[in-house]
């Protein structure tokens, strides 16, 4: 079973995910937990690539294609193998962050980034996707509370956020299926609560 988390920066993803892996173990699945963009050596160093902006920053297309190319070894390194071995695989983001950021917020095309990464990934596609909704306003808030370094894209302005929390909810309409909504305004312990109970009930099916 492969399941991703999605949402904007702040939305409590990283938060939620720590107390599910404990939940799921305490109930003795196995469970393993990895992110992205990263998740794995090479990965984890197109993920640096990117984030440190470094000199002149980075064409939309490029930014795209190296969070592809990380993903890539992602699945195949590290997402794949392990599904094979029985673990639940629970990647903190996966590919709705490229189709909403790259393709929403930077303009390359939800619908072109969407059938793009199904393409390349062959088809490959989570079981389960749970993306936490969160206003902006409420993001903001969360993000100049957080005590830890701040992404680079905390300082991006109110419109790109904003594009992209409505690209995912436009794939959130596309595909009812496979993304659920949670209602990340929550507390934490409701977050968390809201989690657990759609990944059991995908888990048991
Ligand atoms: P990013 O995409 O940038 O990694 P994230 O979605 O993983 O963000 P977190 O890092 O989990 O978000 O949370 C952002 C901040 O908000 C943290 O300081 C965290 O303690 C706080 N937070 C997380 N969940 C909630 C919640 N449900 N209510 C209020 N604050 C929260
Ligand atoms: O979720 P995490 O904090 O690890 O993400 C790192 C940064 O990469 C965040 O600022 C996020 O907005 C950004 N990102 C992005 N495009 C993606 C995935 C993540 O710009 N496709
Ligand atoms: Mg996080």
């Amino acid at each position: 079973m492969f399941i991703t988390i999605e949402g904007m920066d702040g939305s409590g993803k990283t938060t939620a995910l720590q107390k599910v892996k404990e939940h799921l173990e305490s109930l003795n699945y196995k469970v393993i937990m990895t992110r992205e963009p990263g998740g794995v050596q090479i990965s984890e160093k197109i993920r640096d690539l990117i984030l440190s902006k470094s000199g002149e920053g980075m064409e939309p297309w490029t930014e795209a294609l190296l969070f592809i190319a990380a993903r890539k070894e992602h699945l195949e390194k590290v997402i794949k193998p392990n599904l094979e071995k029985g673990y639940i695989v629970i990647s903190d983001r996966f590919m709705d962050s490229t189709t909403a950021y790259q393709g929403g917020a930077r303009g390359l095309g939800v619908d072109y980034l969407n059938n793009l990464q199904k393409t390349i990934l062959k088809g490959f596609l989570p079981d389960l996707t749970l993306y936490f909704k969160l206003s902006f306003e409420e993001a903001e808030k969360r993000l100049s509370n957080r005590s830890y370094e701040k992404n680079r894209l905390d300082e991006e302005g109110k419109k790109f956020k904003e594009d992209v929390k409505n690209a995912f909810e436009e794939l959130a309409k596309k595909e009812p299926q496979r993304i659920k909504v949670i209602d990340a305004e929550k507390t934490p312990e409701e977050v968390f609560i809201q989690t657990k109970e759609v990944i059991l009930e995908k888990i048991k099916l």
